[in-house]
């Protein structure tokens, strides 16, 4: 019994939105809810206007999460790198979007993944970013860190939003002015997050964000 169940984990797959068994390739979705997702594909750069600076942000998908529970499921189920293989194909596909600009990427550059509080292997910005450095061969490096204990009371909202992320104190010295920074995270929602980012890496040559969704304003 137990060689039948092996047999069919080896060729079949249970997708992570319907939970139908479907054979085995290098998704994580059945075509049917690799369809349903797509249906939210992203036409262009997402935009975030944030105390006078525009934010544009090259996004996947334009997420709803009210109206495509197939793209909800597919992205609360993303868990770190323990998929390493969805996410080579997520970055694939940010990369192939990412070029149809046309303009290349310059070099020296550098992909900085977004803060988060999580472990390693369950941090979705984490996870993308290293895939996408390894397709595109450019250094990840995770400087960035959610700040906490910081004595916020007295700021207003704005100003403690500001302060929440800074860069690790083992990269403080390093100097990106020379860098193109490419900023991962993997949903894009009001901007703060990438904007405080990019202020605390400031000075840079130039920057680029990436994101897996921007996920909709009410
Ligand atoms: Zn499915």
């Amino acid at each position: 019994m137990r060689a039948i169940f092996d047999k069919i984990h080896q060729c079949m797959r249970c997708c992570l939105n319907c939970g139908s068994l479907f054979p085995q390739r290098n998704r994580w979705l059945c075509d049917r809810c690799g369809q349903l997702t797509d249906c939210d594909e992203s036409k262009s750069y997402a935009v975030r206007r944030l105390e006078k600076q525009k934010l544009e942000a090259l996004c996947l998908w334009d997420w709803i999460p009210w109206k495509n529970d197939a793209l909800s499921n597919y992205l609360a189920a993303l868990k770190g790198q323990s998929q390493m293989s969805e996410w080579n194909f997520l970055a694939q596909r940010l990369i192939q979007k990412r070029m149809q600009k046309s303009e290349v990427l310059s070099r020296p550059s550098v992909i900085v993944p977004a803060p988060s509080l999580r472990a390693p292997d369950e941090d979705h910005a984490l996870s993308l970013a290293l895939a996408v450095g390894a397709q595109l061969g450019i250094a990840v490096s995770p400087m960035l860190v959610k700040v906490s204990g910081v004595h916020q009371r007295g700021l207003r909202k704005y100003q403690r939003q500001r302060i929440l992320i800074a860069k690790h104190e083992n990269f403080s010295q390093v100097d990106l002015s020379r860098h193109k920074v490419i900023f991962i995270d993997d949903v894009l929602t009001t901007g703060v997050t990438a904007s405080s980012s990019l202020r605390a890496l400031a000075p840079m040559k130039s920057h680029e964000i990436w994101c897996l969704a921007q996920r909709a304003l009410l």
